[in-house]
């Protein structure tokens, strides 16, 4: 018998995610094994762990809405094997989906309130698929890591951290939200010392705060 969760989950897939042209079956697959649920607070109804917006998770942060998770990870064009940087953990949500889907996840949040659910929701939704959490700044990406075949940023800084491109590998692709206010999605692939810079769309994230407030 499916569950409900498995029914939502699935729903969540066709209709918020593959419908609007994501179409990667190795991202749908990922998207079909992470159990949102267990990523939202306590007590959230089912219904609203797998709507089609985001949700409160503490800390003033949210858990994103799962398209926006969908095309992040889309934009990454990632491969089985490649080592990811996340900048801005939040739940882990979107940590999960990346290690299903193969990564290598290293990812950062300031908050450690937020890091130990996360690494405890991670940890029982992938068993045996590790990712490294660390309690940073994400300005300053994670120099020992690098480089990464892919970074992907949750929050959004004014400008593009200089840290995050030096840490990009060549051929590699930074997604990330700039700006105040109302931001551009962007992502930038670099190519040796140049960087191609390509506009997505218009969006709203949290900001990425600047300073260590665990
Ligand atoms: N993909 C996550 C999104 C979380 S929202 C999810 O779906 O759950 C963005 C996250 O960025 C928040 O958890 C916030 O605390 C974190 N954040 C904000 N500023 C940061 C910084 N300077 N460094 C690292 N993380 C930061």
């Amino acid at each position: 018998m499916v569950d409900r969760a498995s029914k939502l989950r699935e729903r969540m897939v066709s209709w918020q995610i593959a419908a609007r042209g994501i179409l990667d079956h190795r991202l749908l697959d990922a998207f079909r094994k992470v159990p949102r649920e267990r990523f939202v607070p306590e007590g959230t109804p089912l219904s609203a762990a797998y709507g089609d917006y985001p949700l409160p998770i503490g800390h003033g942060q949210t858990i994103s809405q799962p398209f926006i998770v969908a095309q992040m990870v889309d934009l990454l064009e990632i491969d089985s094997g490649d080592r990811i940087l996340e900048i801005g953990t939040g739940s882990g949500y979107q940590t999960a989906v990346l290690l299903e889907m193969g990564a290598e996840v290293v990812t950062v949040e300031v908050y450690v309130e937020l890091v130990s659910k996360a690494r405890r929701a991670v940890r029982e939704v992938c068993p045996g698929k590790e990712a490294m959490f660390l309690v940073a700044d994400g300005f300053s990406g994670w120099e020992p890591g690098s480089p990464y075949k892919g970074i992907v940023v949750s929050a959004a800084p004014p400008e593009v951290p200089g840290a995050l491109l030096s840490q990009l590998a060549d051929g590699g692709n930074l997604v990330i939200p700039v700006g105040r206010g109302i931001q551009e999605l962007v992502t930038i692939r670099r190519r040796g010392e140049q960087y191609d810079r390509r506009f997505v769309e218009s969006v709203r994230f949290v900001p990425l705060v600047k300073k260590d407030r665990s």
